[in-house]
């Protein structure tokens, strides 16, 4: 039988990720924050200060929007960006944003330290070929509606190419349930954690769609065994561009740190 690359037969131990000593997949939680989209540099200031004083390791933001609507705003390209990375200069916080097209892959790469490919673009398999030739990590989403299979396979999509160093993310999934965005999709951390000895992070925010239930699920991710989590977060959620619905303000950030440490610190880990 084939031996895949993001199998635990073909690699026992797990993949850490060192992103200028932060290392993702080992003993600390790693929490990345910010909001949806980059909207302007005081909004992106005030956020990467804020997240960091609560003790959060990356700061994300999308410049490239993959948006339902094509009439709704479709992210600031280059100069958010640019914006991320005045920001990055300023606070030290490394940053993460999404590619959605094989044409912006090396302009991306030039600005992050960590390159997202989002839900719809799972399985573009031309992008994943061509981040699969980056040197900078990639943060993989699960789509709307793969199996474990197809998104493991997505992965080794990526790491076919050389670049090893990859981050699984469970985002929720499309089921019946109404009261939430997505489903959240607890019980493949665990099993991630067993196929697979690349890192593996949760997105409570697109999981759920709803503020009042990111702390819970947060907590419960951890419990589950998820290496890290990927919360969206602005100083003023109402004025955000896009998901503001499902987006902290610093003061509730601030308490999701404080609430999810004591469940990190039960199983071993910590912050
Ligand atoms: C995002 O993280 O900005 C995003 C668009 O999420 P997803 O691809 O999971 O919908
Ligand atoms: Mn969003």
């Amino acid at each position: 039988m084939k031996k895949y690359l993001y199998s635990r037969e073909y690699k026992k131990t797990n993949t850490i990720i060192d992103i200028k000593g932060t290392k993702i997949g080992g003993k600390k939680i790693i929490v990345i924050a910010g909001p949806c989209t980059v909207d302007n540099i005081s909004y992106i200031l005030e956020t990467a200060k804020g997240i960091k004083d609560s003790g959060a390791r990356f700061l994300r933001g999308g410049a490239f929007k993959p948006r339902t609507s094509p009439y709704s705003f479709q992210g600031l390209g280059e100069k958010g960006l640019q914006i991320l990375a005045k920001a990055r200069k300023e606070t030290n916080l490394p940053v993460v944003s999404e590619v959605m097209d094989t044409k912006d892959v090396k302009l991306v790469e030039k600005y992050v330290d960590i390159i997202q490919i989002g839900a719809r673009n799972m399985q573009n398999f031309s992008l994943l070929k061509t981040v699969g030739k980056i040197k900078k990590p990639v943060l993989l989403k699960r789509g709307l509606s793969a199996t474990l299979k197809e998104f493991l396979m997505s992965a080794e999509y990526i790491m076919k190419e050389g670049n090893k160093n990859i981050i699984l993310c469970e985002r929720g999934i499309r089921t019946f349930v109404e009261y939430t965005r997505n489903t959240l999709d607890l019980s493949i951390i665990p099993v991630l954690k067993k196929e697979t000895h690349l890192p593996v992070i949760v997105d409570p925010s697109h999981a759920t769609g709803r503020k009042d239930l990111i702390i819970s699920m947060s907590k419960a991710a951890i419990a589950a065994g998820a290496d890290g989590l990927m919360i969206e977060v602005h100083p003023n959620p109402k004025k955000a561009i896009s998901d503001k619905d499902q987006t902290l303000n610093l003061t509730q950030f601030k308490e999701l740190m404080k609430e999810i440490k004591p469940v990190a610190e039960a199983i071993g880990r910590n912050l």
